[in-house]
């Protein structure tokens, strides 16, 4: 069985303030938040083993993507990184079995979620896909649904395990942290919060021959609304894009792989 696993930084455990995830202005803070990142993936991809996998890719999918401690990280696994902000997934295709979102964050605009946003904390508002609003974990779980592979397994903040239970049709969730307001979490010691994502991933394994992954049929509309106009002012130049309000636009495609493919 082989099994996808993108990692984001947001819902990695003990990483309870923003500049754990921040590169540029994080200094030793962020050096820890890559340790945790490594030691949260190391347990899920020994829970996926210790569930029957044989394959194992992980994507350092959290933003500009060189986050990892590779040297620390599980010899079995593969590892790589998005291609590009569309192009997340690189190597994900057919041939694989579920997919796991480790270290996950709530969408845009969610009420105690820590660090909440979609793509971009600075210009996304909300992000809708048919008339629904979702978030990264949608479009993580859309991108896998072309190829008809189920999400099985989501860990993060209470918020985005809620939101993944609630719209992705209930995959197992391990909550690591609670948001005190968006800045801030109270989290569970590292060391027991890695044990549960091991146990949660390797009984996210049992889910897969049952659980239906998340498919979208063609055509697909989505629409994104952001914080100012001039941020839709280049992206309506786009024949693809339909303007809906100064601050607003639509598309239809005929493929998840292009719900964020703007240009
Ligand atoms: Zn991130």
């Amino acid at each position: 069985m082989k099994i996808y696993i993108l990692t984001d930084m947001e819902g990695i455990s003990g990483i309870g303030r923003c500049e754990m995830v921040m590169p540029d202005e994080g200094g030793q803070h962020y050096q820890y938040g890559r340790k945790c990142l490594t030691e949260d993936i190391n347990a899920a991809v020994a829970g996926a083993f210790d569930g029957g996998a044989t394959d194992v890719v992980v994507n350092d999918g959290h933003g500009g993507g060189r986050h990892l401690i590779l040297e620390q990280a599980d010899p079995r696994a593969l590892y790589e990184r998005p291609v590009s902000g569309y192009h997340l997934m690189p190597s994900l295709d057919e041939s694989f079995d579920g997919l796991f979102a480790v270290g996950a964050h709530a969408m845009a605009g969610t009420i105690d979620a820590f660090l909440d946003h979609t793509q971009s904390s600075a210009t996304w508002h909300n992000y809708w896909i048919n008339g629904e609003l979702h978030g990264e974990v949608g479009q993580c779980a859309a991108f896998a649904g072309h190829y008809a592979v189920p999400l099985v397994l989501v860990t993060g903040d209470e918020a985005a395990c809620g939101e993944a239970r609630r719209l992705y049709d209930d995959p197992i969730t391990v909550a690591v942290k609670k948001a005190q307001g968006r800045e801030t979490a109270t989290c569970i010691h590292p060391q027991k919060a890695r044990e549960m994502i091991r146990q949660g991933a390797r009984q996210a394994m049992e889910l897969i021959g049952s659980k239906q992954p998340w498919v979208l049929e063609p055509p697909i509309t989505v629409r994104l609304e952001v914080y100012r106009a001039d941020v839709i002012d280049r992206m309506a130049e786009s024949d693809r894009v339909k303007r809906i309000d100064a601050r607003t636009v639509e598309m239809t495609v005929n493929s998840a792989l292009e719900i964020l493919k703007w240009a």
